[in-house]
């Protein structure tokens, strides 16, 4: 078995022709932000936002961050967000000033529960920051239906989620702002980078000028800002990878449907929910398996079957160090039980199918294994 190749639990797919874009930039002797960055900008959001206006930013998180400050939020507001996501989500609230007001999520689709958005809301809350986990959209119709009804703002965390939709409304389009993130491992990337979808010209300026030292002239500094810019060579490589997302997400549905089928008759495994009108775009295939029996299975995958293997995420972020201030005495048993289920099989765009079949195959092993 250990001449088997190790399936990796994601892997960035980079070709000839991202390399030779780089080298274009690099040649052309101008590589901060410039007319790459303007030209990814205006293609990513055809692309993925109807033509919203988006503009490029160093990080997802940075895009979360400059997003929320541009939309106003700061000192003395709250910001709903889930605590079963990644830590920037709640850091970018954390980070205006505000406080992140952590909830509990609802079971099938791992998202924001909108109940229990509604019982979270005070006169203080200015918004909410549903994340499109996984993949799958959040439960757009009822937290739509919960944030309009409240007057409350809704800003959407879609770093896992390019190309995903719900009844044909694309995510990025259902907030005052939405970040996607272009690190390595997500659905496509420009190295390091984000992208944020604005609803208005308003947040759209405000955070160009976030990006820049609060300049919209060259030293005329209106507002305290950051560097956040992207450099060119980073829009080069994310230009080039808006050409291939859409087979890559065709792909990663594929798998997933093939990982499905496999997986439908095993005892003790729970598959992805899609929801009908979802257009799941599988950034993570997460199952849930027993609480008790997770890491013998992930170590069985990995040392008897060289299959990797992810747990997103494993520490609820109310609990987290850095941002267990937010949420003293809070108990949300959806995210913990989901932290201790998890379990994300690879679903990436390079696997074959012969990896597909070793992955089916190993989890049947490895669940048997434990019976
Ligand atoms: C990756 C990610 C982010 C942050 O994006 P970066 O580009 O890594 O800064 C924020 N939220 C979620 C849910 C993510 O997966």
């Amino acid at each position: 078995m250990s001449q088997l190749e190790f399936i990796p639990p994601a892997r960035p797919l980079i070709g000839d022709e991202e390399r030779e874009a780089v080298d274009r930039v690099l040649r052309s002797g101008m590589i901060a932000q410039g007319p790459e960055v303007a030209a990814f900008e205006q293609e990513f959001a055809a692309h993925f936002v109807d033509g919203r206006e988006t503009v490029a930013v160093n990080s997802g998180t940075s895009g979360q961050h400059l997003g929320l400050l541009a939309a106003g939020v700061g000192p003395g507001d709250e910001v709903i967000v889930p605590s079963f996501t990644f830590a920037a989500t709640g850091n970018s609230v954390a980070l205006t000033g505000a406080t992140p007001v952590f909830v509990d999520i609802e079971p099938d689709t791992f998202t924001l529960d909108p109940e229990a958005v509604r019982a979270a809301i005070t006169p203080r809350t200015k918004g909410v920051m549903p994340v499109h986990l996984y993949g799958h959209p959040f439960m757009v119709d009822e937290l739509s239906a919960v944030a309009a009804e409240a007057g409350i703002a809704i800003y959407e965390d879609a770093a896992q989620a390019h190309g995903a939709s719900w009844n044909g409304r694309k995510v990025g389009t259902l907030g005052d702002f939405a970040m996607f993130s272009l690190y390595p491992t997500k659905n496509m990337t420009s190295g390091e980078g984000g992208m944020v979808s604005c609803a208005n010209a308003e947040i759209a300026r405000n955070v160009r000028l976030l990006r820049n030292q609060g300049m919209e002239t060259q030293y005329a500094n209106e507002v305290v800002g950051f560097n956040a810019r992207m450099t060119d060579i980073h829009a080069a490589i994310g230009r080039v990878q808006l050409t291939k997302v859409d087979n890559w997400t065709a792909q990663r549905q594929r798998n997933a449907a093939a990982l499905d089928e496999g997986l439908a008759d095993l005892d003790g495994v729970v598959t992805p929910v899609v929801r009908d009108g979802a257009v799941h775009v599988y950034h993570q295939y997460t199952i849930r398996v027993d609480a008790a029996e997770r890491d013998r299975i992930r170590e069985a995958l990995k040392d008897e079957h060289r299959v990797g293997s992810g747990v997103y995420y494993p520490i609820p972020n109310h609990r987290l160090p850095s941002l267990a201030r937010f949420a003293e005495g809070l108990h949300l048993p959806e995210t913990e039980r989901a932290a201790s289920e998890v379990l994300s099989l690879p679903v990436h765009p390079s696997l074959t199918q012969v990896d597909l079949d070793r992955i089916v195959t190993a989890m049947h092993a490895v669940m048997g294994a434990g019976a």
